[in-house]
């Protein structure tokens, strides 16, 4: 049971889950610089096979350098099942702005379990490092980026808030260049995902950053043919409260998409009366793997959920590219695929014909391979829907 404790002290370190997204509890201390933690279980796991993930910080409360040992422990034998990449550590750590790589063990020396883990780790002098084996950033964190980025373009960008959560924090859009006649442009929309441990929006933000990157001629050409937005945030309150696959009242907005029950979902409902105000022609999500044995790749809707040929043929030219990109790599969803037809790409496809993809990147990648990454699908993306 969850009796939580959520905060462990010493002389040495200071160990915490009350930090934003914080989930780990239980923390506890071994003989010799060991500390350990349980990684909580999701309360969305029967929709995904994401049974947790984990993050809390940890600090060095001394002037020293200090050596530790942090070691999570599972406390049921499938805890670790689909989490491969988890025991390699690489991944292990992710503070904002920078990436530390940690000491692997040769074994564990906390053998709570046998399919506990551990990582070493050199502290500097009183560094705080946030501890997760996904790359999370705060809400808060990327609420402040988003708007700074609005503000560094204020008659560029429109930043909008489009609805809140249950706990009131605001989901948002930005639209570039708002102030053009759109009507006749092909309108490209990009979100990320409503599984907070999946840097979504994170995803979204590199995007919309690196377009504004390329300034004013790429710009002009672009706007000739498209107009471009993003949403931000499907579940802010995922990403404040830890979880994977659900918001603050424990609903899966992810796979919540079809009438009956999207009515009843405040984010889902905010997201959708929104974008089909004007329905755009292209819908791409972000979403990320933390498997071992999964790499990048598009997760693809059946064409027969659009009703024209030019449409479809446009489709396919666009798979076949993005699959290309990807190394051959590609999740397929099939007409009335169980949970898939119930997500905003299925539903956008089905009911407003828009061409709608999943892009998957992944959670081991360094952020500056992400970058690239995530610019390169964009490319691709518009490369074919300039020809087509
Ligand atoms: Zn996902």
């Amino acid at each position: 049971m969850e009796t939580a404790i959520r905060e462990f002290r010493d002389r040495k370190i200071f160990l915490t889950s009350e930090i934003e997204g914080g989930n780990a509890y239980d923390f506890q201390k071994f003989p010799g610089g060991v500390y350990s933690f349980t990684p909580k279980r999701d309360p969305g796991e029967e929709y995904s096979s994401q049974a947790y993930y984990f993050k809390f910080s940890i600090e060095n409360l001394q002037k020293d350098p200090t050596d530790v040992t942090i070691t999570a422990i599972a406390n049921f034998d499938e805890i670790w099942k689909g989490w491969q990449s988890s025991i390699h550590p690489t991944i292990w750590i992710y503070s904002p702005n920078h990436q530390k790589q940690p000491i692997r063990l040769s074994s564990d020396r906390v053998r709570a379990t046998p399919r506990s883990m551990s990582i070493n780790l050199t502290l500097r002098s009183y560094e705080t490092l946030i501890i997760s084996n996904m790359l999370t950033l705060s809400y808060t964190k990327l609420v402040n980026e988003v708007e700074n980025v609005a503000n560094e373009y204020p008659t560029f960008l429109k930043l909008t808030e489009i609805g809140r959560s249950p706990l009131e924090n605001p989901i948002y859009s930005i639209k570039v260049n708002p102030k053009i006649d759109s009507s006749n442009l092909f309108k490209i929309l990009i979100g990320g995902t409503s599984q907070p441990n999946e840097f979504g929006d994170y995803a979204s933000l590199l995007v919309l950053q690196q377009f504004l990157k390329k300034g004013a001629e790429f710009w002009d050409d672009f706007s000739t043919k498209f107009s471009i937005e993003f949403i931000f945030f499907q579940n802010p309150d995922g990403m404040i409260q830890g979880t994977n696959m659900v918001n603050s009242k424990g609903e899966n907005l992810f796979f919540s998409w079809d009438n009956d029950r999207n009515s009843s979902l405040k984010e889902n409902t905010a997201i959708w009366d929104y974008i089909i105000i004007e329905p755009p022609n292209f819908y791409l999500e972000m979403h990320s793997f933390f498997q071992d044995h999964k790499t990048i790749r598009p997760y693809t809707f059946p064409i027969e959920l659009l009703s024209e040929k030019r449409d479809q043929r446009l489709y396919t030219k666009l798979s076949k590219n993005l699959i290309k990109f990807s190394n051959g790599m590609k999740e397929e969803i099939h007409i009335d695929q169980p949970y898939f037809k119930d997500t905003l790409c299925y539903q956008l496809m089905e009911k407003h014909q828009t061409l709608c993809m999943q892009y998957k990147l992944h959670s081991r990648n360094s952020i500056s391979h992400t970058t690239q990454t995530v610019w390169k699908v964009f490319s691709e993306i518009l490369k074919t829907l300039k020809r087509r």
